[in-house]
């Protein structure tokens, strides 16, 4: 792709918009960023833009600029769908995301990995995989850094290990993983996304480009994954419940009831991958016992069978995965445990910002749990939980923009009180909760109302509890 004179316009002055801006300078494009923040909005970012020689149209888009350009580059924070990238569409202006881009410049093999939920636990871990397996990997993407900046390093990796969200995937043309993950679809971005179809669809779009020769990984329990599945054209690598039902023929990870079962073929590719030994068991079967695995819940057990399998298929080996998994305590703000007082254990999973991810700590839990959710609402259907909380929960904290539709949710099945802050919800826990209780903050919303973003709400957790250790000592 010839870039040097090329007129590019970057919506977006985030890290990926800023990672591209500087990727196309440097190859002899003439760069316009603009952003719909003003200047004083965008105080953080404007010192790494200053002097690199882009043009900048901040606090609007101007639609001669989009009708201007040669092709545009939209960051993933801006919907594809905004008046004027629809007009330059109409007008056969080519439009890309940054890891459309970034793809037409990396040679290394790309593991990319998507989902609603699970996503960067996943891609952390088929690195760490990769780097025990003697690999040189670049772990980044939606996570840490942009793609474009990995394509912008003059020191390459011999693997890349990507997260990719459904909307970096709405604004692919060619990108064509050598590796795609598709962990789960759940309800999430409906604010952004017409229907949970278009959503779905979205993510599906991680296989669109794969060929024969590529590799998907994906969720066979779930009916959906499954459907988008059978019309691609990629070796298929299903990970599914071994106790659930599956056809039991394909390339596989099977959870069974103490252990993962992988089945996988050996060797994978023709070529660069088969001169190095692909180090799996004897007849390709390889096994890794759930007591070895220290992240909580089933979810996990699916996050792990879809990094080894992901990462055996690009050349890790048996030794590579144990230890990665046998080492890896999980990520901060997923259901991390941050301290017990008299007695009562309390938990932060603030990055569940959807509705499934709440179910799915529910479930890590046996005995009674107060749960703190709340947030920014992002459209998805609290009633889902219904069951969970009649389980489990015996009293939920609601805070934040969504606590009415919460609590008209689920008014019926659970006790609920209302809290204006963090440490108001956490003291109201506290003056609930009995010995081997569990407090668990799993908002099941965007963190955008109250707080930066979900760590910073994490952190106030955090501090909340700490500030209760301090006072029971
Ligand atoms: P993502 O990058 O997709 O947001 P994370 O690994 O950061 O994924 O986890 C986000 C939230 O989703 C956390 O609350 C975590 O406990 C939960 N989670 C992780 N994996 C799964 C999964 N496979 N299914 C459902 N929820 C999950």
């Amino acid at each position: 792709m010839a870039l040097d004179q090329k007129h590019v316009l970057v919506v977006g002055l985030g890290m990926s918009g800023i990672a591209a801006a500087r990727f196309l300078k440097n190859r002899g494009a003439s760069v316009t960023i603009t952003d719909m923040a003003k200047e004083e909005a965008l105080a953080s970012q404007m010192p790494l833009v200053r002097g690199m020689g882009v043009e900048m149209e901040l606090g609007r888009h101007r639609l001669e600029t989009f009708e201007r350009a040669d092709f545009i580059v939209l960051s993933p924070g801006v919907p594809h769908t905004i008046a004027p990238v629809i007009r330059a569409m109409e007008k056969g202006i080519p439009v890309i995301g940054e890891i459309e881009l970034a793809s037409r410049f990396i040679r290394e093999p790309i593991v990319a990995i998507t989902g609603t939920n699970g996503k960067t636990t996943t891609t952390v871990l088929v690195g760490e995989i990769l780097r025990k397996s003697g690999r040189k990997v670049f772990v980044g993407g939606n996570i840490g850094d942009p793609l474009i900046g990995y394509a912008d390093r003059a020191e390459k990796a011999e693997i890349v290990v990507a997260e990719v969200s459904s909307f970096q995937l709405d604004t692919i043309d060619s990108f064509r993983p050598r590796v795609g993950v598709l962990l789960n679809i759940s309800e999430d971005h409906l604010d952004r996304y017409p229907d949970f179809s278009a959503y779905a669809e979205s993510k599906g779009r991680i296989f669109k480009n794969q060929q024969e020769s590529d590799i998907a990984v994906f969720n066979g329990g779930d009916l959906r994954i499954r459907s988008i599945a059978e019309n691609i054209r990629s070796r298929k690598m299903p990970f599914y419940d071994k106790t659930g039902e599956y056809p039991k023929s394909a390339y596989s990870g099977a959870i069974g009831k103490d252990r993962i079962v992988f089945h996988t073929p050996k060797p994978l590719f023709q070529g660069e991958e088969n001169s190095r030994k692909v180090g799996l068991g004897i007849g390709n079967f390889f096994s890794l016992d759930l007591s070895a695995i220290h992240l909580p819940g089933g979810h996990n057990f699916e996050n792990i069978a879809a990094a080894c399998l992901a990462a055996f298929a690009v050349g890790a080996t048996e030794e590579g995965a144990r230890s990665a998994v046998g080492n890896f305590k999980g990520l901060p703000h997923r259901i991390e445990f941050v301290a017990a007082v008299d007695d009562v254990r309390y938990f932060d999973d603030s990055k569940a910002t959807n509705v499934d991810s709440v179910v799915r700590a529910l479930e890590c839990f046996n005995g009674p749990v107060i749960l703190i959710m709340g947030g920014r609402d992002k459209g998805g259907d609290y009633g889902v939980l219904e069951d969970g909380i009649r389980r489990r929960v015996k009293m939920l904290v609601v805070m934040g923009e969504a606590k009415e539709a919460i609590k008209s949710a689920l008014g019926n099945v659970a006790r609920i009180k209302t809290a204006g802050s963090m440490d108001e919800a956490v003291s109201l826990c506290r003056q609930e909760a009995l010995p081997g209780d569990v407090v668990l903050l799993s908002p099941g919303c965007s963190s955008f109302d109250m707080y930066q973003n979900y760590a910073q709400r994490g952190d106030f957790f955090c501090r909340a509890v700490e500030n209760l250790k301090k006072k029971s000592l």
